[in-house]
């Protein structure tokens, strides 16, 4: 037995630090550590089992070590004990052995210290182990932490055995370590105690979920609060009772089979539920139960079915929007588009699928190109569509395009789409065909200008009689002999016609555009209608010593129409004739009867009309090469409004000639009318002798009533002429006028109210009152005649007519 050494000499622990340290794995501690630390969830003593095993493993492989916990209690007399409560040698029965602290090593280790070596401590401290080996060197570090009353973790080695610091690091490291998983390990247990004398179910009440459970019954055994609060029922009413009898209505649905089959065949189920009692929608999940029932959690699922039946709303508006537009863009006939910013078609519409005969497959997903369209045409549109999603703003164009659906101009125009990020993610376009629009402007500009050179011709055509006529006054201011008397009323005359038959031209034409010419329709010959017509045109014809050829077979013909109209219809063509032929040219009006038709053509040996020309010759201001020497006056509307009296008449008109220089013949056919006339209408022959008439002429234009007043005096009667209503209703009663010549548009009173004043003078009855105006409608002859008036004549009234009226007056006065 060695000599026991002071307790000072035994502590050698500055000695670790001069040993020399043999390699080690620096993974080891850790390594080590972990090996502990997967106990964790083990009990308490095999944790520091596992402590006391790695620290062994720190002293080496072999038997020569030995490695133990003792932890300080507190001893029987109020001193504190050492209990070894772990050891590395599980054999031992040294574990769970109390020794007062004092007669141990540990006593040596100081408050504070990390760690400490002893050499040979049995040689002071006797019961320390229970192995009679002699201990050579003892490694010791504190254990556990805070309000542990702590102890040690040693290492004790046999026989030559020299600790160095690297074992004491790792010791120091596993006691620091395994003594807070103790700690923690130790408020487990408490928790875990705590558990299980807590009334398990208030933690279960704290779940949001609804807990049921049910015996092999299917009774209520449990129902923790949030089954209680989901259910709005008292567990009175639910424990003890089965489901089937709680909710009768669930036998035998979808719940039933999902609860049957996890009691029965052991399995989870998860349904979706409706629970009409409580109007709340539930996902059911059903477990199978360890003591053989089951138990039912419940999760309220009402907000996810609210955003479920919101989305699905959502989607059936959607669905619904997609189908409005859809029906909207399929049947416009514009073109709607959207493109990616890659140039490539997003949508097409159908109108748009069509003009290329292409499927949608065929068309969206593909570029400009891969379409057809021009290379010139794609780049344009790729410039376009660079700016749009540069500038962020629409663009607008106009094109003449051609594709395989169609061809015309096309006015475009391009939308940015704007993403969330506020870049251009894609550009809608609408593309309108405006090709008739485009047409309809030029046809209007073309209309317009004709307009305007019509106008520019009539102020022209007026003009012209105006000279001769200014010249012939000069001449009688002059020269009143009878020769030069005779000749400048020959040229006045001439003119005055021609003015005349301007402005009947103008009348008749805006009388035709309103459709306000009414047909005075009767059975009448043929021939009647054509005499009229050369009646009136042959003055010109002899004017140009044209030869004039009537081949008039057939014409006792009948036909049912207005005599006048018709023939001016004739004297129109006769006109034309006389006038576009060269002076001694040959003139023949030819009528052929022909499957109850009248052909009636008249041809002319003059100037012709080119071939192009031919079509144009009825349209409206048309007249063919206005500013040639081929032009001779007029106003280019005479064959329009011919050939709409002739269709009124239910006939057709056309033209012919071979060419210019090669005359020309312009064909009427008429539906023959079967009634033969019975007799030959005839205007009424003026009596030769007149009766002198008392008569009054009113009229604001006082050159116009002077005139006729002269006009009328010199044929005997006795004429007085007024200027104004006021006046002519004061002379009513002194002059007492058997004919009233009375103007219509006067300053002041105008002709209607004169004429109904009039008629309101006593002795008026027998008196004829003559409505003299411009305005020569039917609506017109209405309205004077509805004011009193007994004729009506249209403005210049040439000398004939006034004759006339005046022999019938002074006829029927008898
Ligand atoms: P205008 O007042 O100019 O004669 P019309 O409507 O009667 O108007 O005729 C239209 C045009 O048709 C004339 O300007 C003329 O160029 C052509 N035309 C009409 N009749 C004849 C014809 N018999 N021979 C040659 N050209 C004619």
């Amino acid at each position: 037995m060695a000599q026991p050494l002071p307790k000072e000499d035994m502590v050698i622990t500055s000695q670790l630090r001069s040993r020399p340290v043999p390699p080690l794995d620096p993974k080891q501690g850790q390594i080590l550590l972990e090996g502990a630390i997967a106990q964790i969830h083990k009990a308490s003593q095999e944790f520091l089992q596992a402590v006391v095993d790695a620290a062994k493993m720190v002293g080496g492989e072999d038997d020569r070590c030995i490695a133990g916990i003792s932890l300080k209690t507190s001893g029987p007399k109020q001193e504190q004990d050492l209990r070894t409560v772990a050891l590395s040698d599980p054999r031992s029965s040294f574990t769970g052995t109390e020794l007062p602290l004092l007669e141990c090593p540990s006593s040596l280790l100081p408050e504070g210290q990390e760690v400490i070596l002893l050499h040979r401590p049995q040689s002071s401290f006797v019961h320390f182990l229970p192995d009679d080996r002699p201990i050579e060197e003892l490694l010791m570090v504190p254990f556990g932490s805070g309000s542990d009353r702590g102890g040690v973790l040693w290492l004790a080695a046999y026989g030559e055995h020299r600790f160095h610091q690297g074992q004491a690091d790792l010791l120091v490291l596993l006691a620091k370590q395994g003594g807070l998983i103790h700690k923690s390990a130790r408020e487990r247990e408490y928790l875990a105690e705590l558990v299980q004398r807590t009334d398990r179910s208030t933690l279960l009440d704290q779940l949001p979920i609804g807990i049921a459970k049910l015996d092999q019954e299917y009774r209520y055994t449990y129902l923790n609060d949030q089954a209680i609060a989901s259910l709005h029922i008292r567990p009175e009413e639910l424990l003890g009772r089965s489901v089937w009898e709680v909710y009768p209505t669930v036998a035998g649905t979808f719940v039933e089979d999902a609860y049957r089959s996890a009691m029965e065949d052991r399995v989870v189920n998860s349904i979706e539920l409706y629970f009409e009692p409580v109007e709340t929608w539930f996902d059911v999940e059903a477990h199978p139960a360890e003591d053989g029932g089951i138990v039912v959690f419940f999760y309220n699922a009402d907000q996810r079915k609210r955003s479920e039946s919101e989305l699905s709303s959502l989607l059936e508006s959607a669905e619904r929007q997609r189908r409005y537009y859809t029906t909207i863009l399929t049947t416009t006939p514009d073109f709607a588009y959207i493109w990616g910013a890659d140039y490539t078609f997003l949508y097409a519409n159908k109108a748009l699928l069509d003009l290329y005969g292409l499927t949608e497959e065929e068309y969206v997903g593909h570029s400009f190109r891969d379409v057809g369209y021009p290379e010139w045409h794609a780049r344009m549109h790729e410039q376009e569509m660079d700016e749009v999603i540069r500038t962020g703003k629409p663009l607008r164009g106009k094109i003449p395009f051609q594709a395989k659906g169609g061809s015309g101009i096309y006015d475009y125009i391009f939308m940015p789409v704007f993403g969330p990020d506020g870049k251009v993610e894609a550009i809608a376009g609408t593309t309108r065909d405006v090709t008739a629009l485009e047409r309809s402007a030029e046809t209007l500009k073309e209309a317009d200008k004709r307009k305007d050179e019509f106008l520019a011709v009539l102020a022209h055509e007026l003009r012209n009689p105006l000279a001769p006529l200014r010249s012939g006054v000069d001449l009688l201011r002059e020269d009143t002999s009878p020769e030069v008397l005779q000749q400048a009323q020959d040229i006045m005359s001439r003119q005055i016609a021609h003015m005349v038959h301007l402005v009947d031209d103008l009348l008749d034409l805006s009388r035709v555009n309103r459709g306000a010419i009414e047909l005075r329709k009767a059975p009448i010959s043929l021939r009647d209608v054509l005499d009229l017509a050369l009646e009136t045109v042959r003055p010109l014809i002899q004017d140009r010593k044209h030869h004039l050829h009537l081949e008039l077979g057939g014409s006792s013909l009948t036909v049912n129409g207005d005599i006048t109209r018709l023939a001016q219809v004739f004297s129109n063509l006769l006109n034309n004739a006389a006038k576009y032929t060269e002076p001694g040219g040959d003139i023949t009006v030819r009528v052929l009867q022909q499957d109850g038709t009248a052909t009636i053509t008249i041809s002319d040996s003059g100037i012709g009309i080119d071939q192009q020309d031919l079509a144009k010759v009825f349209e409206m201001f048309a007249q063919v090469d206005r500013k040639s020497d081929r032009a001779k006056g007029g106003l280019g509307i005479g064959l329009n409004i011919v050939q709409r009296l002739v269709k009124m008449h239910g006939g057709t008109i056309t033209a012919a000639s071979e060419g210019i220089g090669k005359g020309s013949d312009f064909t009427i056919t008429l539906p023959l009318e079967e009634q033969e006339v019975s007799s030959p209408q005839t205007a009424p022959k003026a009596k030769t002798a007149i009766q002198p008439l008392r008569i009054l002429i009113v009229d604001d234009n006082v050159d116009a009533a002077f005139v006729l007043s002269m006009l009328l005096k010199r044929l005997g009667h006795e004429v007085h002429a007024t200027h104004g209503g006021e006046q002519a209703i004061e002379v009513m009663e002194g002059f007492k006028p058997e004919v009233v010549f009375l103007d219509i548009g006067m300053p002041g009173m105008d002709g209607y109210e004169v004429c109904r004043r009039m008629r309101r003078l006593p002795d008026t009855e027998g008196c004829r009152i003559v409505a003299l105006t411009g305005w020569g409608q039917e609506e017109d002859k209405a309205r004077t005649k509805e004011a009193g008036f007994d004729e009506h004549l249209v403005k210049p009234t040439d000398k004939g007519t006034i004759l006339r009226l005046l022999a019938e007056f002074s006829a029927q006065r008898g």
